[in-house]
């Protein structure tokens, strides 16, 4: 096991210093022009593509980091350049997770490859769960996978929505409900490889922030795909359900909710995130306050002023330790036993919220124009308390974990 430390290695510093002029150099210049066009970023991705960042070997590298600080480190240094370019970046990492926790090393050897393709040729992937009738309440998805024996193939059908490179990806990783009865231990992920007929995307979304990120909703209408595709494979899927099926027969009984603990170990890399936007809002504030003069002295003079800066500045490295904390826990295999990765996401994304909010305060009428970043990075941070579980959501998780109460 890593000890924990809060100063990153040579190597981490390396990486992090390459990902910040990456950040600086080639994201945040394009930020307003993406915002505005709502469209994927395709030549920074690119970009990205062409210098390492966006491969699964650069995102495996940060995962595997034995420290755990990989992954928070990279998502800061991205984030900070821009959340919606940075989200088209690493939006394809969160459906490669979906095969790589799952998969069979077959699967991940097949299709990991197509979800990112090459840098000539780069390509997306998609992670869809989240249905119109089934957001936080995950279990009452109505997305149904039915197994045809005689052609080892299965059929889906169903309507996916909010789907980060929804319709635009090369490979769709999708849950569906094999077993309705059982609630959110009836259901299962599969693969939609290119091109399968029956795959659609509905309605592109236009929003609030992370514009320059693609949001869709993903159509399946008797979509099919052969048996092969069901992640995992299908005899552990039929002992996993048997298992469920006994479970629920006694009634009662806890059940330790596997997806929960993915969702534990998943949450830093959002408040991560988070800790990007925030410190970018931050920076800008302060830079902004010891330059803009008013009655004849910085606006820094201002305690007024400056301690808004201090209370920013603490909360975000506040946040930082919480998601560094939790991406220790998770890949030493630590028990989450008070929710701290749902804690980290929780107050990273409400610090964003808050950080950002405030920034546009101190830079006046100008922090509310577009002339300025902040205003831009406000819009953003928004969306760090709805997805990856509102944070109402995760109150519920963290109360419920620390005070016993089962977590449905
Ligand atoms: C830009 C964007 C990208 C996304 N990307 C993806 C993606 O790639 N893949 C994917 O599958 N999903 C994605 N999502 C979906 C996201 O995870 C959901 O929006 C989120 O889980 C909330 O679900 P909902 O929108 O249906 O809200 P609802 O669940 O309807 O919640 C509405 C409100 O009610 C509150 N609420 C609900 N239940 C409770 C409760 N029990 N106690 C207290 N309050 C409660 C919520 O906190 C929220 O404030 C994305 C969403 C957005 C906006």
């Amino acid at each position: 096991m890593a000890e924990f430390t809060m100063e990153l290695n040579d190597e981490q510093k390396e990486v992090r210093d390459w990902l910040h002029g990456f950040a600086a150099d080639v994201i945040r210049p394009a930020a307003a022009e993406w915002d505005e066009r709502e469209e994927t970023p395709w030549p920074i991705i690119q970009e990205a593509a062409k210098v390492g960042i966006y491969s699964l070997d650069f995102y495996a590298q940060q995962y595997f980091d034995p420290t755990g600080l990989g992954i928070p480190m990279a998502m800061e240094e991205l984030f900070w350049g821009d959340a919606g370019i940075a989200l088209s970046i690493v939006g394809t990492g969160l459906a490669a997770v979906g095969v790589l926790a799952n998969g069979t090393e077959e699967q991940i050897g097949t299709w990991i490859p197509q979800m990112y393709g090459d840098a000539n040729d780069v390509k997306v992937a998609a992670f869809c769960s989240s249905e119109p009738d089934a957001g936080s309440d995950v279990a009452s998805m109505r997305t149904r996978a039915v197994y045809d024996e005689a052609k080892d193939e299965w059929v889906i059908n169903g309507t996916k929505t909010w789907a980060t490179n929804g319709g635009i990806a090369n490979v769709h990783v999708v849950v569906a409900s094999v077993d309705p009865e059982l609630g959110s231990k009836g259901h299962a992920s599969f693969i939609i490889p290119p091109n399968t007929p029956g795959l659609a995307q509905g309605q592109k979304f236009k929003k609030h922030g992370i514009r320059a990120s693609h949001t869709a909703e993903v159509i399946l209408d008797n979509v099919r795909v052969p048996g092969s595709c069901l992640l995992g494979g299908k005899e552990k899927l039929d002992e996993r359900l048997a298992r469920a099926r006994e479970k629920a027969k006694k009634g009662g009984e806890r059940v330790k909710n596997a997806a929960m603990a993915t969702f534990e170990a998943s949450r830093p890399a959002v408040g991560a995130m988070a800790v990007g936007t925030a410190r970018a809002a931050y920076e800008v504030a302060l830079d902004y306050a010891r330059t803009r003069e008013q009655f004849g002295r910085p606006i820094i003079d201002n305690q007024g002023v400056a301690f808004q800066l201090a209370d920013m500045r603490t909360q975000i490295d506040a946040a930082r330790l919480l998601v560094w904390r939790a991406s220790w826990m998770a890949i030493n295999g630590k028990p989450f036993t008070a929710a701290e990765g749902s804690m980290s996401k929780l107050f990273a994304s409400e610090t964003a919220k808050k950080v950002t909010a405030q920034a546009i305060q101190i830079l006046g009428g100008n922090g509310y124009t577009r002339e300025y970043p902040v205003e831009r990075m406000h819009r953003d941070a928004a969306i760090y308390t709805i997805f990856e579980g509102t944070s109402e959501i995760q109150r519920l998780v963290i109360s419920r974990t620390i005070s016993g109460m089962p977590i449905r």
